[in-house]
């Protein structure tokens, strides 16, 4: 039986065309067809979604709900899923993804493309049929393939604004390299027995609090961008810290003003400004500091999977300690603990 595959076109660089104001998406999902090859459209039974046509600047956690209702609703009928998206906030969508649809046993892969698709020498049509090829694998969940890579969605960021290697599988190797062949998978011995989507995903409305701020530390930075965050009416806050974890401890002010985000209830969450390895604030007496406002430590996440996680337990649950304790597990392989 040929694999059923549904591709949902959202808009990005790999849908643009030029206009007199630079280039815009106008691509529907149909137009992909044409760069599959036919040995790969035969081996597939492919339906098609247009979603919405965007840049992906100006998607936005209701877009990110919409892509998980789509994909949800269809879950059952299909074997697998293709999401043409920008490659601008990409990372952001699939780690949202990873959360919204955490313990899907089905592929569900982003591609898009640094250059249109239709342009000479556009990297187009190799993502998309690097994203085909990811079907024939066995890996599931939210991945996105993107320059030969297969890589898991909450482990993405955007590392590069124009070279085809746009993006990288941060802290663990990517899940595959189709150039080298090398892969961790290993196929089950028997085929898992399908699990319904109302039984992996429930079918209550899906829910993101998108009141999270997120703050680069500088220095010089003044207190009142601390405090403004709770002006804000935010909710949680990521705090992207020095080195391995660490804040200033020569300026009173600043640490005064996190405590009263604290005491406010704000959920701090701390990661490192570095994109490798993870942060750890026990070190230095300058991130040890940090204990008296609760943080919780986004380790080796990376920035995207960290806002869309503290988004995705805001909307959960408002008990603190529940939290705490959904942004402290590993949901979908974002984090090593
Ligand atoms: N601005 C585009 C977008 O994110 C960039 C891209 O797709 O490469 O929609």
């Amino acid at each position: 039986m040929k694999k059923k595959i549904l591709i949902v076109s959202t808009g990005g660089t790999i849908a643009c065309s030029e206009s007199e104001n630079g280039l815009v998406p106008t691509a529907t999902a149909e137009a992909f067809l044409a760069y599959l090859p036919d040995r790969m459209t035969g081996d597939f039974d492919i339906s098609l979604l247009d979603l919405f046509q965007l840049d992906s600047s100006s998607i936005r956690p209701v877009h990110w709900i919409q892509m998980a209702e789509a994909i949800r609703s269809r879950y059952d009928e299909f074997d697998g899923f293709l999401i043409t998206h920008g490659t601008d906030t990409m990372a952001y969508s699939a780690s949202a993804l990873s959360f919204l649809l955490a313990g899907a046993r089905k592929p569900i892969v982003l591609t898009g493309a640094q250059l249109p698709a239709d342009v000479p020498g556009s990297d187009g049509p190799a993502n998309l049929k690097t994203a085909f090829q990811s079907f024939y694998t066995g890996f599931t969940g939210v991945m996105i393939a993107f320059c030969g890579q297969l890589i898991r969605g909450c482990r993405s960021s955007k590392l590069r604004t124009h070279s085809f290697n746009a993006f990288e599988s941060i802290n663990v190797p990517p899940l595959m390299d189709f150039s080298s062949n090398d892969h961790g998978y290993q196929p089950p011995e028997q085929e898992p027995a399908p699990v319904s989507a109302e039984e992996l995903f429930g079918t209550e409305p899906f829910k993101i609090d998108s009141r999270v701020g997120l703050l680069k530390i500088y220095p010089g930075m003044p207190p009142a961008l601390l405090t403004s965050m709770a002006q804000l009416g935010y909710r949680g806050l990521v705090i992207e810290l020095f080195g391995i974890g660490n804040f200033p401890t020569e300026e009173p002010a600043l640490m005064d003003a996190l405590h009263t985000l604290a005491e406010r209830g704000m959920i701090i969450v701390t990661k490192s400004q570095c994109t490798y390895e993870p942060s750890d604030s026990d070190v230095y007496a300058a991130g040890r500091q940090l204990s008296g406002v609760r943080p919780i430590s986004a380790k080796d996440m990376t920035t995207e999977a960290a806002m869309t996680k503290l988004m995705w337990a805001l909307g959960k649950t408002s008990q603190p300690e529940q939290i705490r304790h959904l942004f402290s597990q590993n949901v979908a392989g974002e984090i090593s603990l």
